[in-house]
């Protein structure tokens, strides 16, 4: 990345502009949009909760589908509800 001030070019890891001091941190337009976990209606089977998982942790969305249906039946059987409560709460987009 480089300082919006000077212009310095910076590693990605730096807090404050070696150059001029300017903080790094708080500048959203050279940071990535953060990550929210959330529903794809777009790549979805059923809800969207098995794609938003995959995206949110960068995992493959057949690995998370294989997840969820192993937590769903597999004791103490959490998946079932987990996806309820997901289905629930995350935003769809
Ligand atoms: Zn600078």
């Amino acid at each position: 990345m480089f300082c919006t001030q000077c212009g310095e070019r910076l590693a990605d890891t730096a807090r404050f502009c070696t150059a001029c001091g300017k903080p790094t941190f708080g500048d959203v337009s050279a940071a990535p949009a953060p990550k929210k976990l959330r529903r794809v209606l777009a790549e979805r089977k059923l809800a969207g909760v098995c794609a938003g998982f995959a995206e949110y942790f960068g995992t493959d969305l057949t690995l998370m589908r294989i997840i969820w249906i192993a937590l769903l039946l597999l004791p103490p059987h959490i998946g079932l509800i987990g996806y309820i409560v997901a289905w629930a709460v995350l935003p769809a987009s």
